[in-house]
């Protein structure tokens, strides 16, 4: 049967490349990197080098990053950190995170005392940034945690100006960059932000492996203890293979970017043009510019004939998500798209389209003609 994978967002096929450099380590290098002997010192250079590579592709210093297993740890490293080791009494964010970032800042600010505030959103799915900064002229010590691109909508974050404000009123600023490393420049060197958070998996790398920046000066504490693995920070034993593919996954993703950024961005336009001519009264949530590789779309179907569409289009071989992957199979509406659709729209379901470099205009005329004969 025809296999279509239009859910790029949740996840990304691993490169060919990526497996042949993963399986030669297997291969060929078992030493535990801790090891002082050759084959362990191997195993520790070829994770030092791995670092080299990730830091050099946001031009910053292989000392700030720190290897971890995905997204969510990363995330809930950092904010349990900042409000337990860096005196931060005030987390700013928004109720559209990833839940990994939202129950992770609800849990810790819980339990360590410290408020959290959430910006309003704006109808155009966007934080209100005139909020910040009043927010930030109040003198308390403040984290700013704001996704860079978000998962379910692709609404950009304007890591810049942020990062600018943070400067100015001297507050942290962590991002969750998940959605977006891999697929845009973020020259760290020029924005002012604290802490990223990455993760291999979404840039066709393999499940397992990620990776936070940390800037210098920003001494964080580990939330996994017991080893001294990446300077203390992350105890346990290293895992070569992974940290190896996830380098070499980016470097790939950064090599390639602008020809794969043209191709995915034209598919989805000629995935949005599609749509709007075969259905007309489709809605396309969130920002009017999300980012290039998503559309979140609420098509003019009765209640009746959307309720069984996501198993239809896998019936037919094609895989699409209901709003984020995290919460398939759950009839609750998404918390993001809470955050800004009318209650009558949100009655309706959402599908998000998440496209990568391997799709065709073919594929997308398959979706079209299957959504035709839902
Ligand atoms: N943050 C965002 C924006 C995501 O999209 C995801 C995964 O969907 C995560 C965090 C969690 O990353 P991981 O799957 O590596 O735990």
């Amino acid at each position: 049967m025809t296999q279509i994978y239009l859910d790029n967002a949740a996840t990304t096929s691993v490169r060919k490349e990526v497996v042949d450099e993963m399986v030669k380590v297997l291969t060929n290098d078992f030493g535990n990197p801790s090891s002082t002997y050759a084959i362990g010192r191997h195993s520790k250079a070829l994770i030092e080098s791995a670092r080299k590579t990730i830091a050099n592709q946001f031009n910053v210093s292989s000392s700030e990053i720190i290897f971890t297993s995905c997204g969510t740890e990363g995330n809930n490293w950092i904010i349990r950190s900042a409000v337990k080791d860096l005196g931060v009494k005030r987390i700013i964010s928004t109720k559209m995170e990833h839940h990994c970032t939202l129950y992770a800042i609800q849990q810790f600010a819980a339990e360590y005392g410290v408020e959290v505030v959430y910006l309003n959103i704006l109808p155009n799915s966007e934080i209100d940034y005139n909020q910040l900064e009043e927010l930030l002229k109040d003198e308390v010590p403040t984290l700013v945690s704001l996704m860079h691109v978000n998962n379910e909508i692709g609404t950009i974050l304007d890591l810049k100006r942020v990062g600018e404000l943070c400067k100015q009123y001297g507050a942290l600023f962590h991002s969750d960059t998940v959605q977006s490393v891999g697929k845009v420049e973020i020259p760290l060197d020029e924005l002012n932000i604290d802490f990223i958070v990455a993760s291999a998996h979404k840039f066709h790398g393999p499940k397992g492996a990620g990776f936070v920046y940390i800037r210098k000066n920003n001494v964080l504490k580990p939330l996994i203890v017991g080893g001294e693995q990446e300077k203390g920070m992350r105890a346990g034993t290293e895992a070569p293979h992974q940290v190896v593919g996830m380098a070499k996954a980016l470097e790939l993703s950064y090599q390639d970017l602008n020809k794969d950024r043209e191709t995915i961005t034209s598919l989805r336009d000629y995935c949005k043009a599609q749509l709007e001519e075969n259905f007309p009264g489709v809605k396309f949530n969130g920002s009017e510019n999300p980012f290039y590789n998503v559309l979140n779309i609420l098509l003019p179907f009765s209640p009746e004939k959307t309720a069984m569409i996501l198993f239809q289009l896998d019936m037919k071989g094609i895989s699409i998500s209901r709003g984020s992957a995290c919460q398939s199979g759950s009839q609750k509406p998404s918390h993001v798209l809470a955050e800004f659709l009318s209650a009558e729209d949100l009655t309706k379901p959402a599908l998000r389209i998440s496209f990568g470099s391997d799709n065709t205009k073919e594929e997308i005329d398959y979706l079209i003609d299957v959504l035709k004969a839902v």
